[in-house]
């Protein structure tokens, strides 16, 4: 799948026999094995738990970065080849808007690495052009460092 001139976002999926290794696609098969592969993640309960008794796994931040670095590739590939198309439909406010939600959430949490960014940077730069928000502190995450502060 094309992200364009620059770059080339190869599929891999060591639990499919068939793309072990990186393999290029068209960006239709890419995405549907994308959404597919997304799904079985989000579905998988020993990943994602769906009951307050079961903890999440260690792996939990990195399978989620993961998740969200390739869906951010589907950002990538519909902007640098379709943006076009988008217009002519009158979507282009809807998916900004969705791209800056996206944008703003990985950025906050810092799910992306920088590099990831950098295909859309330009655009980026234009359309996302809030201030991040002062850090606030969570009342959880206070609530449970209060223990070390009584050592
Ligand atoms: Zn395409």
């Amino acid at each position: 799948m094309s992200g364009g001139p620059k770059f080339e976002y190869l599929w891999q999926d060591s639990a499919v026999p068939e793309y072990k290794k990186p393999t290029a696609l068209p960006a239709p098969t890419y995405i549907n094995l994308l959404m597919d592969w997304v799904e079985s993640q989000i579905n998988n309960e020993s990943l994602f738990p769906v009951t307050t008794d079961v903890a999440f796994p260690k792996n939990f931040t990195n399978v989620s970065k993961k998740i969200l670095t390739r869906l951010y590739r589907v950002f990538v590939h519909v902007y640098v080849h379709h943006f076009d198309r988008l217009m002519a439909i009158g979507a282009e406010p809807h998916v900004n808007t969705c791209y800056k939600h996206f944008y703003y959430f990985v950025n906050e949490f810092n799910l992306l690495n920088e590099k990831e960014f950098e295909p859309l940077k330009e655009m980026t730069r234009r359309i996302c052009v809030d201030k991040p928000l002062p850090k606030v502190q969570h009342p959880a995450a206070a609530a449970a460092r209060r223990p070390e502060e009584d050592l």
